[in-house]
């Protein structure tokens, strides 16, 4: 599976405005194969673990802050080259610098409510699929 698979989330205030299905539709329309998908509401604890690597930055507080504040959707994206055509899709981290035809220019809204969230390396798409499905809700 290495080297096919990326994880994104759809970020709360995405889940808030009602684009779930755009952002979908989008990832779906660029060639990505949808293998597993789930709505849930990270705890602290969980939030704070998927971004443990931002601990000492000076947005950690507010992003697991705003990470938990309304239901996520998880999901797993097949496709050749995974992480980086989906961080393609995706945008720059700042919307305001993300090219046309992004997830991110079309439907983020600041730096840290930027819409979705995209594996950054193969081995963090598989630790980061881990962390949100069994085996059992996987379908690749
Ligand atoms: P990504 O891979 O593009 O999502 O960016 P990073 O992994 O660097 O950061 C994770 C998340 O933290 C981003 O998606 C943003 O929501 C948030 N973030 C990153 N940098 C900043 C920043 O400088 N300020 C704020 N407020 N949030 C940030």
């Amino acid at each position: 599976m290495a080297g096919n698979i990326t994880l994104t989330m759809i970020k709360p205030e995405a889940m808030r405005n009602n684009v779930a299905g755009g952002i979908l539709k989008m990832i779906q329309d660029e060639g990505f194969k949808i293998i597993a998908l789930k709505m849930k509401q990270l705890s602290l604890a969980e939030a704070e673990e998927f971004y443990a690597v931002h601990k000492e930055r000076p947005f950690y507080d507010e992003l697991v802050k705003f990470m938990t504040s309304g239901p996520i959707m998880a999901a797993v994206l097949q496709k050749e080259n995974a992480v980086e055509n989906f961080r393609n899709l995706l945008g720059s981290t700042n919307p305001e610098t993300a090219g046309e035809g992004t997830i991110r220019k079309a439907y983020a809204t600041n730096l840290t409510k930027n819409a979705a969230h995209g594996s950054d390396s193969d081995e963090n798409a598989q630790l980061e699929t881990s962390f949100h499905f069994s085996e059992k809700e996987i379908f690749g």
